[in-house]
């Protein structure tokens, strides 16, 4: 196809030559004489003739320039252009040509960018920290979900806002400040609506110049809640050594000086050192046995005999029982199916439940261990007439080192972990665990432990 220029020199002399041509005829006609009427009549009727000629020649381009004008329409509103938009040969459709490349590169931006931003958008949503993002002076542009649960506050309710408007902490504003104006990186730890929230704050910069910042909160309540637990029992498990620790350097110091020289007094003595000793070793044991159930997974494909597991206790219990006059029922139907717990941990069980029962029921009592199949299940109870624990201590006896009464478990020789411990199995065994008891009456421990498959 012939180029722009081209095809508009070609008109232009297409027009002046058939004007001459016209002209021409008009001399020829003129001089010859046989024609009346002037050269002025020719040229007239030659621009009468050129002026159609000139109109469906500029009406040509004129289309073609509509067709663009057309064409770019839709551009404006959907981003596209009609097909063959860049068809024709000459400028006009180069002209087309590079919009309609430029539409598909637009297009193919437009793209990546949302595709970028959808990536960004569910990342954010699905965040566990809170994010806010603020614009050069404070006012916030961006809140993620996690963010608009933790404050309460929707995303559209305080787009446009300062953050103070959103947040009334003074320090954490000084804080952001020092972000916006100074580029500095900041953290501070504050509590809001009973939670405990730590932020990170940072600067957004673009080519050097602070165009705003970042905050991500964490909720870090849960993990300030365990260290506190740590260290509470960090000062238990010191004070629980320190005692019988102290005790028996009391009483070794007392043998030193001289005491020892009374044979009644140092077996006395003795005695009180061997007690303390068992009870360093008890309370080494089961912080031990807890450690080691912290640093196990959950139980899995572990199988047992109830059976087996209580024989292995039994001979413990039994001199402990006959020692307080105490008589032991239990109660094992045959045929029960087996638990999904390994037997050791089974074992434990009993043993801590049923020498707590032992332990606390005065000389002449009873104590029971009965079980059964229950619905998947097999159930067990361990009940005593005990002296029962009030009902303000229930919810508490499996806490490590919550003792009902101080002086009575210490005399029983008891280390405040034996409920922690049980909880802390039953828990690994997805079963359940139930407590019953009324003061002066007695105690009925029941657990539930999945049957094996
Ligand atoms: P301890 O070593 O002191 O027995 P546990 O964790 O086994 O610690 O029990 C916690 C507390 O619960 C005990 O100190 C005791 O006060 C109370 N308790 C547990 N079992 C019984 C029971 N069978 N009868 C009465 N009180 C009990």
């Amino acid at each position: 196809m012939f180029k722009l220029k081209w095809k508009l020199t070609g008109m232009y002399l297409l027009l002046a030559g058939f004007v001459l041509f016209l002209a021409g005829v008009g001399i020829v006609v003129e001089t010859s004489g046989r024609l009346a009427g002037g050269l002025l009549g020719i040229f007239s009727t030659a621009l009468l003739l050129t002026v159609p000629l000139a109109y469906f020649l500029a009406s040509g381009f004129a289309n073609r320039i509509n067709e663009l004008i057309e064409g770019t329409k839709s551009l404006v509103t959907e981003l596209s252009v009609p097909k063959g938009f860049q068809d024709a040969g000459d400028e006009l459709g180069e002209l087309g040509g590079n919009i309609y490349l430029v539409t598909r590169k637009l297009q193919s931006t437009i793209r990546d960018v949302s595709r970028e931003s959808g990536k960004m958008a569910a990342i954010l949503t699905s965040m566990i920290e809170g994010v806010v993002a603020l614009d050069h002076v404070g006012r916030v542009v961006l809140l993620n979900r996690s963010a608009e649960r933790m404050f309460g506050k929707g995303e559209a309710e305080v787009q446009g806002k300062y953050l103070a408007e959103m947040l009334r902490e003074s320090e954490l504003e000084q804080l952001v400040r020092g972000v916006l104006d100074r580029g500095e990186t900041n953290q501070y730890e504050f509590v809001h609506d009973q939670r405990i929230l730590r932020v990170l704050m940072s600067p957004v910069t673009i080519s050097r110049l602070i165009q705003g910042g970042v905050l991500v909160f964490q909720d870090i309540t849960e993990i300030r809640k365990l260290e506190q637990i740590r260290t509470e029992f960090v000062a238990n498990v010191s004070h629980e050594l320190r005692t019988p620790l102290t005790s028996i350097k009391g009483f070794v110091e007392t043998l030193l000086d001289g005491a020892d020289s009374d044979p009644e007094v140092r077996g006395r003595f003795l005695r009180i050192i061997y007690d303390e000793t068992g009870r360093l070793q008890r309370l080494i044991e089961d912080l031990l046995t807890i450690s080691h159930l912290e640093n196990r997974r959950k139980i899995s494909g572990e199988i047992s005999s109830v059976v087996q597991a209580f024989n292995r206790v039994a001979q413990v219990l039994q001199p402990l029982a006959l020692a307080k006059d105490i008589a032991l029922d239990v109660r094992i139907p045959e045929g029960l199916p087996q638990v999904a717990i390994g037997e050791e941990l089974l074992s434990q069980l009993f043993l801590n439940l049923a020498e707590n029962s032992i332990k606390y029921t005065p000389t002449g009592g009873r104590v029971w261990l009965e079980i059964g199949a229950e619905e998947g299940q097999v159930r067990m109870d361990v009940g005593d007439t005990g002296p029962g624990i009030p009902e303000e201590s229930l919810a508490r006896i499996f806490e490590r080192f919550y003792r009902v009464d101080r002086a009575r478990s210490r005399e029983a020789g008891g280390t405040g972990l034996g409920l922690s411990i049980v909880k802390h199995i039953v828990e690994q065994a997805q079963g359940k665990l139930h407590v019953e008891s009324e003061v002066g009456r007695g105690t009925l421990v029941s657990i539930w432990l999945p049957i094996a498959n």
